[in-house]
């Protein structure tokens, strides 16, 4: 039985029971909850951006390949043409890869979730999404995988630099 499965109304993917937002295509999917567009304060947020995760209403959503983006002149180019090459949760490690990424040639943006989440309670499940051209993933792959800092991997740090306290 997949009786407790939700599933998202605009583009079916499945939906974790605390997602309030589409993973995939950023439709809100708990109507319930009153999350206030980024520009229009009275207004509920209808989806949030997939690219920067901006909580926009109805007039400032718009749709690109069947997900919502802002009205950010460069986020609907960025959801069409670039891809997510990694996911991470602290900025600081964001800013490392797109620093390395673009040090070996490889143009690269990252987009903080959670500067967005922490205004909307949805923090705890943010991440920060790294981005390069579509042309550039597989290039951009390889080179985090050979230089060990993507983050399920963090093999480049010394076991004793990791002291834990309690
Ligand atoms: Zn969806
Ligand atoms: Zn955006
Ligand atoms: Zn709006």
């Amino acid at each position: 039985m997949t009786t407790g499965i939700r599933s998202c109304d605009a583009c079916r993917a499945a939906l974790a029971p605390d997602d309030v937002f589409c993973p995939v295509c950023g439709r809100l999917s708990r109507p319930e909850v009153h999350i206030p567009c980024e520009h229009h304060p009275d207004t509920a947020a209808a989806a949030v951006c997939v690219v920067c995760g901006r909580p926009v209403c109805g007039r400032c959503a718009h749709a690109v390949q069947g997900a919502t983006v802002c009205d950010r002149p460069d986020h609907d180019t960025v959801h069409a043409q670039w891809r997510v090459v990694e996911e991470v949760a602290d900025p600081f490690a964001a800013d490392l890869l797109v620093r390395n990424l673009s040090l070996n040639g490889i143009p690269a943006q990252a987009f903080d979730h959670k500067a967005f989440a922490a205004r909307t309670g949805l923090d705890e499940r943010s991440r920060v999404r790294v981005y390069v051209h579509a042309e550039h993933l597989a290039a951009a792959t390889a080179l985090l995988d050979r230089l060990e800092i993507r983050m399920n991997n963090g093999t480049s740090l010394p076991e004793h630099a990791s002291k834990k306290g309690h």
